[in-house]
């Protein structure tokens, strides 16, 4: 059986040649500017077309098939390794490139939390949520089962407005600072106009605080979304039209915020659910799947055999279009 992919929605966070997840723990979310450079490459090389995210959504909604493969490539979050490492390699090779960026992030009103979890458990020998569960520290083996029991914890047990009070207290019984260091951060202001002046750059919105919008009411999640809009537009001068859901998946991210994203007049909505376009993503330009490449899939024949669609229904329980 031929599977025919229609188009493929690339998801990367950050583009470092380093790897600084201390623990191994957040190394997903990462990948070289080499291999970022060898992805283009390839896909170039094999003539598949790299559109914007303009382009891609006038292509689903045209929902026509197409000759030749065509993908998009976005990075969520907004990191500063996008401006220092990624966007060198876009323009060497003149492909465009969407951003989701988060204001809150820019800010200071949110914080990279996972990163934190990681810095905090990297450094402590017993760690204690207020109120709550304590992890020992001890070795390495010990430091991970922290790191993911933490991480259960602050996504399933805490709200998403108490996510912060509680690691900036963790933090201060570890005398840490509640962030991560300036150049593993987000890009500020500053940073993200020079990037977004870029013809080949498009910004898209990625809420304020990075919340997982499923667990907010449905007038808390539009005004993350119009709010993220309204900043974005004023600093940049440009109203997104693209949207990213935080953490994007199923537990994140389902109908009712696709509707809402839709209300809120984002042209798309792209989650993290693994899955390549389809033509019946016509009818559901506010779930579109995406392909990620990441820091464990660092080799490129994983990247062509995920874009290539054969990796769709294996991950959706035999599925091949995946959608809210
Ligand atoms: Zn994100």
């Amino acid at each position: 059986m031929t599977v025919l992919a229609v188009g493929s929605i690339i998801m990367l966070h950050r583009v470092r040649p380093d790897c600084i997840s201390p623990l191994g723990v957040t190394r997903s979310l990462s990948i070289t500017p080499d291999f970022l450079d060898q992805i283009l490459v390839s896909l170039k090389s094999e003539g598949t077309e790299i559109v914007s995210m303009d382009e891609m959504a006038e292509r689903v909604k045209a929902g026509a098939r197409h000759n030749r493969r065509f993908a998009a490539v976005t990075l969520d979050d907004g990191y500063n390794d996008n401006l220092n490492h990624a966007w060198p390699v876009f323009q060497k090779h003149n492909i465009p490139f969407t951003v989701y960026a988060a204001p809150g992030l820019i800010e200071g009103a949110a914080v990279l939390w996972w990163e934190v979890v990681e810095k905090l458990v990297a450094k402590a020998t017993i760690v204690k949520v207020p109120g709550g569960p304590e992890w020992r520290c001890g070795s390495l083996f010990q430091k991970r089962a922290a790191f993911h029991g933490l991480m259960r914890y602050f996504s399933y047990t805490l709200t998403e407005l108490e996510q912060l009070p509680v690691l900036r207290e963790m933090c201060a019984a570890e005398d840490m600072i509640c962030g991560v260091s300036v150049d593993q951060d987000v890009m500020a202001w500053k940073e993200l106009r020079q990037i977004a002046g870029d013809r080949l750059c498009t910004i898209g919105a990625h809420t304020v605080h990075h919340y997982n919008l499923k667990k907010l009411t449905a007038g808390m999640v539009s005004q993350e979304m119009r709010l993220s809009a309204d900043m974005l537009e004023e600093k940049l001068g440009k109203r997104p039209a693209h949207f990213a859901y935080p953490y994007g998946s199923a537990k994140a991210a389902g109908k009712r915020e696709a509707e809402i994203a839709a209300d809120e007049g984002f042209v798309s909505a792209v989650t993290t659910r693994h899955g390549t376009i389809q033509v019946e993503h016509r009818a559901n330009l506010h779930a579109l799947p995406r392909i990620s490449i990441n820091g464990r899939f660092q080799k490129l024949v994983y990247a062509q055999t995920m874009m290539s669609g054969v990796t769709t229904p294996i991950a959706n329980a035999g599925r091949r279009v995946v959608q809210a």
